[in-house]
């Protein structure tokens, strides 16, 4: 399999970078995941300018120009035997030594990039919903930053697998966030509502599309605090994410969500997201 190391191609498993690279020891860095269908990166440029501010945000300089990522994440699509992939992104600080906190003086941002085949999330978990659990959100104070350190990301998500549920919604005082890896939307009398973008959660570029879908298509949207009590009396919530899309989530904490089946919100938006997909596809 074909991937991308500091401007070079090469099969993944030939790569390797400093044991010294911040990302390894620090978790310094940010990263992206890029849906692909049929050879065509969705919402690339979203993805690219997300990155470039993220990127910003942690005092790394962006190693390449909007024309030069869209060159190499091109080249790397093409590279692949597979259509649907889902592309991974990272750019560390890089390597440094000695090992320390602060910025080294001098580094070259490490970047890597490789292609998986993307897969859908399946037909029943579409058709009759996945469950999930609720748990405390241990995360910092910067969540609007996609960084590699997702420890706290990486405990939530193994609870839910070991409550054998799909995802773990994460709640601060009271407050629901998003998910583990994901972001969520409830339902309540036809209305939808989600956390407004803030420095707790993460700005999904799938969240992004469910709002401009809301919008373009007029239904009923509040971007609103969204308290663990309306999480438990919504009738519908949903989880999105780039490689998930759109999963309604019809068992919360072992309790059914609504009458604990999908409901027709989700399918409404389900149909739009599919439509829109095919649209940028077919462009
Ligand atoms: N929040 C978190 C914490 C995530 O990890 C993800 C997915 N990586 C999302 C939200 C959804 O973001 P996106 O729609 O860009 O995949």
């Amino acid at each position: 399999k074909i991937a991308f190391l500091n401007g070079q191609f090469a099969p993944l498993a030939e790569l390797k970078i400093s044991v010294m690279d911040r990302g390894f020891l620090l978790g310094d860095g940010v990263y992206e995941m890029i849906p692909v269908y049929q050879r065509v990166a969705f919402r690339l440029d979203e993805h690219l300018a997300r990155l470039a501010h993220n990127l910003a945000q942690v005092s790394i300089e962006n190693p390449y120009s909007r024309p030069a990522w869209r060159e190499h994440i091109q080249t790397l699509i093409q590279a692949q035997t597979f259509v649907d992939q889902s592309i991974y992104l990272q750019v560390s600080r890089g390597p440094a030594y000695p090992r320390q906190h602060a910025f080294p003086l001098q580094a070259t941002p490490t970047v890597l990039m490789f292609a998986d085949p993307l897969e859908p999330p399946p037909a029943q978990a579409i058709e009759s919903g996945v469950s999930a659990i609720t748990c405390d959100d241990l995360r910092w104070q910067r969540c609007n930053i996609k960084a590699i350190s997702l420890l706290a990301n990486v405990l939530a998500k193994q609870e839910a697998v070991d409550a054998g549920v799909a995802e773990a919604i994460l709640l601060r005082d009271g407050v629901m966030l998003e998910g583990a890896a994901s972001n969520i939307f409830i339902v309540k009398d036809a209305v939808i509502y989600t956390p407004a973008p803030s420095n707790l959660m993460l700005t999904g570029i799938t969240y992004d599309v469910i709002l401009e879908l809301a919008r373009q298509h007029a239904l009923p949207l509040q971007l609103e605090r969204v308290t663990a009590q309306m999480l438990r009396e919504a009738d519908e919530v949903w989880l999105t994410s780039s490689s998930k899309e759109i999963l309604a989530i019809v068992n919360l904490d072992g309790q059914a969500v609504g009458n604990g089946q999908v409901g027709p919100i989700y399918k409404t938006m389900y149909g739009l997201y599919q439509d829109f997909k095919m649209t940028v596809m077919h462009r």
